[in-house]
């Protein structure tokens, strides 16, 4: 985790027609023929080259805004108080299902614009803010839209299992069964990558979860977590025995946990900026886990309740202020294991080789300036596979 394979005096070699690294060395040992012909040079001298951010854990397809809570909260109320008020999740459930495809796929785009901003080349997003048929299958088509026509990769995954919502709340069982068979349909007509669900007694039980995992198993669908944000639920066990590619959150787990996590392949992704935007819950124990030998990532959860947070540079600054991870930990943490996370470390994550050239340039002379330099945008340029997608701090697309 503390290993970033630096090289001094780097160079990058990318076919732009493949999109993809051919050469990841040292600069005085770039095979020359490779400059030939039609080549286009990025000189970024006295900056740092380094793999394009994977955010791993957002919820970026949603409907209307929540920033009265944001200050009701920050003014001592609790989060139970908001919801019987009518705010929390439930509220954009009603937004959600309010807003057109349309209005949702602009919106989302717009954020997705500002992830790239940022840096960010890969993106995670979930459903969750529909809870009903049609509400649903609409943000997945939005997710499938966005995939379509982003420039940075977009994955998409089946949240049904969010929350249960009002009109369901005498007939659990009933939306349990829901979120099975359309998981079944998402599945079949190719609409996710990724099923998760929010396990947590505010949410699903464990043997809720355990029901939909029978299901979700029969699927390729890769399976995550909402695990243990609050209290050690004995998610976190079960979800690396059940073969999660993550178990998200992670801020109540336990000695059980951990040693679960360290002695298998599933990804600890930790959300500091949930922590830090919410006021709530308590920060996951990144040190125990990282000693324990844990595989961690770091995600943003950008969602709109509890982190309106775009930017992974941030949610690095969180982790070394709150969670005591170092600047490579971070780095790491944001980049190939948040492949591993998705499943994809094969052919993105890192700069090697055959690879996909998700690369950004670091406006500054060390890594270290990333976490360390809070509000200045660092990220000079951005390329997603092989594309310049922003240049010299300024979007080539609309940002
Ligand atoms: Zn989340």
């Amino acid at each position: 985790l503390s290993d970033l394979g630096l090289i001094e005096n780097g160079a990058l070699g990318i076919d732009v027609a493949s999109g993809t690294i051919e050469y990841a060395g040292r600069y005085a040992s770039l095979d020359r023929a490779l400059l030939s012909g039609k080549c286009i040079t990025i000189d970024a001298s006295g900056r740092v080259v380094m793999p394009g951010f994977i955010d791993s854990h957002t919820h970026l397809v949603f409907g209307g805004s929540r920033a009265g809570e944001f200050y009701r909260r920050a003014r001592g109320e609790s989060y139970q108080e908001i919801s019987s008020s009518g705010g929390g999740i439930i509220k954009t459930v009603a937004a959600t299902r309010q807003a057109s495809e349309e209005e949702l796929f602009s919106a989302a785009s717009s954020r997705l614009a500002q992830l790239i901003c940022n840096g960010t080349c890969t993106v995670e997003t979930k459903s969750g803010y529909g809870l009903d048929v049609p509400s649903e299958l609409k943000i997945l088509s939005v997710n499938r839209r966005l995939q379509a026509t982003a420039p940075v990769t977009v994955f998409s995954t089946y949240l049904g299992a969010h929350l249960v919502p009002v009109e369901r709340r005498d007939d659990r069982d009933g939306y349990v069964d829901f979120v099975i068979d359309q998981l079944r349909e998402v599945a079949q007509a190719g609409l996710a990558d990724f099923y998760d669900i929010f396990v947590d007694p505010l949410a699903f039980t464990l043997p809720e979860a355990q029901r939909i995992v029978a299901a979700g198993s029969e699927t390729h669908l890769g399976l995550k977590l909402h695990a243990d944000e609050f209290g050690d639920d004995g998610t976190t066990a079960w979800g690396v025995a059940a073969g999660a590619l993550s178990c998200d959150h992670l801020g109540g787990i336990g000695e059980a946990g951990i040693a679960a996590l360290a002695a298998s392949n599933t990804v600890a992704t930790l959300l500091p900026a949930t922590m830090f935007f919410s006021s709530h819950g308590v920060y996951a124990p990144a040190r125990r886990m990282i000693e324990g030998g844990c595989a961690i990532a770091l995600a943003t959860d950008l969602n709109p309740g509890s982190s309106l947070i775009y930017s992974i540079p941030l949610t690095m600054t969180l982790a070394v202020l709150e969670m005591a991870m170092s600047a490579e930990e971070c780095i790491v943490a944001a980049t190939i294991n948040a492949a591993h996370a998705l499943g994809i470390a094969d052919h993105t994550g890192s700069l090697e080789p055959g690879k996909r050239a998700d690369v950004i340039v670091i406006d500054a002379p060390h890594y270290e300036e990333l976490p360390y330099q809070v509000g200045r945008d660092l990220i000079r340029d951005v390329i997603i596979g092989g594309r310049v997608i922003k240049s010299n701090g300024q979007m080539q697309l609309p940002c």
